[in-house]
């Protein structure tokens, strides 16, 4: 990873982050779901200045038809990042980069869905990442099991995804662009809190033993802290479509009174 040209200091003389953070805050999570008409399921997460959209195709008929299985559903992921949501305009091509995050975020999502109840079939989720600033793939993690939920698919559970990283020295939660950069250390995590297996965890730079544990506790903690945050914005969701059709079928029995 390329090293900032003017280092800034990570941590104040106050103990406190470039952005105003504590070494164990993780920026603010605003989640949405259904926020796309036309997938099946959608949904848009903002945490700090990252703005990342997940859609959901799916399960449908796999084409082409040699790459259906005949056991479970195909689980295919892209991951992009707009041209817009880097400060250098991005080449829009898929880079080595994303390829490699696709993978990794397909791995970290597969674990979750009943891919079993849905053999010959493929389930397409595209992660769009509008605005970037470290930490993509785990709030995109984060969003696209959300989008996998609204979409109606039978999951074990949801993956929620955070990383920890060392900067100054320090055990860091959820790194942004500038201290992944001149930091030493980045470690995404993702887990279903509901059964707390891992299904990612990568890491860049060294940790020593002790600052692994550390850091790993920590994010699966934070992990568990924004699962409750996902339950509440689908159920939220939930409750919004039941109303609606209460409603609607309150007034459709009034005019046929
Ligand atoms: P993550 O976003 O999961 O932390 P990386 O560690 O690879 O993934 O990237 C860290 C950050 O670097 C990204 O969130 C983004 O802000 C920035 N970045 C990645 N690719 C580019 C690029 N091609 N041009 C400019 N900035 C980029």
């Amino acid at each position: 990873m390329s090293r900032q040209e003017e280092p800034v200091e990570l941590i104040n003389r106050n103990g406190l982050r470039i952005d105003g953070r504590r070494l164990d805050e993780f920026r603010p999570i605003k989640m949405n779901v259904g926020v796309l008409d036309k997938a099946d399921g959608s949904a848009h997460i903002v945490q700090g200045k990252n703005r990342i959209l997940a859609a959901v195709y799916g399960p449908r008929e796999a084409h082409p038809k040699h790459i259906a299985l005949p056991h479970r559903a195909v689980l295919r992921c892209r991951y992009h990042m707009a041209p817009f949501s880097t400060p250098e305009r991005k080449s829009p091509a898929p880079s080595r980069r994303e390829q490699e995050l696709s993978k990794v975020i397909r791995e970290a999502l597969e674990p979750a869905v009943l891919s079993e109840y849905y053999p010959r079939t493929t389930i397409d989720l595209f992660i769009e990442v509008l605005q970037s600033d470290g930490g993509t793939r785990c709030a995109g993690i984060t969003g696209a099991s959300l989008a996998l939920a609204d979409a109606g698919i039978p999951m074990r559970g949801l993956v929620a995804a955070t990383a920890v990283g060392k900067i100054a020295g320090r055990i860091a939660l959820d790194l942004s662009d500038a201290e992944d950069k001149q930091g030493e250390a980045d470690m995404p995590v993702a887990i279903m809190p509901k059964s707390n297996v891992v299904t990612l965890i990568q890491m860049d730079g060294t940790l020593t033993h002790e600052e692994f544990e550390r850091g790993f506790d920590i994010a699966v903690g934070t992990c568990h802290t924004i699962h409750e945050q996902q339950k509440a914005v689908l159920k939220e969701r939930y409750l919004a479509i039941k109303e609606e059709v209460e409603e609607k079928s309150e007034t459709t029995k009034g005019e046929e009174e």
